[in-house]
């Protein structure tokens, strides 16, 4: 999964304001570590959609 890097000095986590960074089928936080999905291309940032990375 690709995600314009345009797109991405754009987005921070909704709950922390972190940095984003891709991994396979989602993007996570760099700093709170939550991962939000990406559907068809477009990064899902809802909280209630994020899962916690250990
Ligand atoms: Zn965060």
């Amino acid at each position: 999964m690709t995600i314009d890097p345009r797109i991405l000095e754009i987005i921070v986590c909704p709950q922390c304001r972190g940095e984003l960074a891709v991994e396979a089928e989602s993007l996570y936080c760099t700093k709170c570590l939550l991962a939000y999905p990406i559907r068809n291309g477009i990064p899902v940032l809802l909280i209630d959609a994020a899962i916690k990375r250990g």
